[in-house]
């Protein structure tokens, strides 16, 4: 007979349900979930605080399903690139960034992207499906798994959209958070959008207080439109709103990402178009030099001086930034790089 349950996939809540049904006391649901989340044990065997009789119960009803790695790649500068098959077969990939011992995971949100940004090579290469809760706690366990030890932050920059699977998504942070799951602090986790102007006004409510990125590259509807097809549907002027909206009722500051594309968008203009733009919403800018795609050969990164032009105009504006050092380009692993399908 199949399991009935798939273990990543309950919540707490879930798992005490389960486990009342079962006439089981209520912290074993707890201590279930201590194994799997803190102490990365993923086999019912290892789990040496429960009885045998509610092991082989486990055993044969929940399933501890996982993404299954089938490609590992280190970077020189000690980046690492993961592809993950899915149940379905669906590849998906996540990095994992160190930064003098602190390590950041790159999940991914779903399998392809269906935004088709200009200068994303995940775009570029279509949208299969949203990931379920599991298949994105499954990337971050793994992650710690492997390499022994816990990651510190984990940020939603991988394959696609994390407000278009918002509920999944927004169900993994609940469990990351908890403290009877993962445990990592709220501000340890970012979501990263390219602009979904209702899922940033549901963030502005949701009650754990995680970061918020906005991937903007462009200060002007023509030509982010041009680039990032999704500023169609949600123009600057309504992005701006829930942007505003956000600062207001959480007194975070947001993050805004900007890829320098050589004469696309790295003018001195589009500096002064985009510190007004962002007029009284104190963001904290990181400039991200263009990474080269496969399938835009087209597109390449600016030039050190059109760089250097770019952030002087921010300085000169009063507007908070970062020149964001490029990572593991060398195996595709840098931001927009993603494809998961390719081989
Ligand atoms: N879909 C979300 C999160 C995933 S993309 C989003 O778009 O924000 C993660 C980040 O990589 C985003 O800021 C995205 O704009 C950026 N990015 C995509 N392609 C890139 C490229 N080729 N070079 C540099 N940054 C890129
Ligand atoms: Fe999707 Fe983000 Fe890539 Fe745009 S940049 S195609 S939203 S993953």
């Amino acid at each position: 007979m199949e399991n009935v349950y798939d273990a990543l996939e309950m919540t707490l809540n879930d798992w005490q349900i389960l486990f009342g049904n079962w006439g089981e006391q209520k912290f074993r649901a707890s201590q279930v979930c201590q194994w799997i989340y803190a102490k990365k044990e993923l086999t019912y065997d290892g789990m040496t605080n429960l009885s045998k009789t509610l092991r082989e119960k486990l055993y044969d009803n929940v399933t501890i399903n996982l993404p299954v790695m089938i490609r590992q790649q280190v970077s020189r500068d000690g980046t690492r690139k993961y592809l993950w098959h899915l149940n379905d077969g669906a590849k998906i990939e996540s990095v994992l960034l160190n930064h003098g011992g602190h390590k950041t995971a790159c999940i991914s949100s779903q399998a392809g992207c269906p935004l088709k940004c200009a200068f994303c090579e995940t775009g570029a290469n279509g949208f299969t499906r949203n990931l379920t809760r599991g298949e994105i706690l499954g990337q971050f366990l793994m992650m710690e798994k492997i390499n022994g030890g816990n990651i510190n932050n984990i940020v939603f920059m991988g394959m696609g959209e994390p407000l278009l699977n918002e509920d999944n998504v927004l169900s993994a942070i609940r469990s990351l958070n908890d403290k009877n799951m993962r445990s990592l602090g709220a501000r340890h986790i970012t979501i990263s959008t390219s602009g979904i102007a209702p899922g940033i006004e549901d963030l502005s409510d949701f009650e754990i207080p995680i970061r918020l990125s906005l991937s903007l590259h462009a200060p002007n509807d023509s030509l982010r439109s041009k680039i990032m097809p999704v500023n169609k549907q949600y123009p600057l002027q309504k992005l701006i709103a829930s942007l505003r909206r956000y600062r207001e009722r959480t007194g975070e500051r947001i993050t805004i990402e900007y890829a320098l594309i050589d004469g696309v968008n790295d003018s001195p203009e589009c500096a002064y178009e985009t510190a007004a733009l962002l007029d009284g919403l104190e963001p904290y800018i990181n400039i991200i030099p263009f990474n080269p795609i496969p399938s835009r050969p087209d597109l390449r990164r600016s030039s050190q001086g059109r760089i250097k032009a770019f952030c002087a105009v921010l300085g000169e504006m009063k507007i908070e930034y970062e020149l964001r050092k490029e990572r593991g380009t060398d195996i595709m692993a840098a931001c927009g790089q993603l494809a998961g399908a390719r081989d």
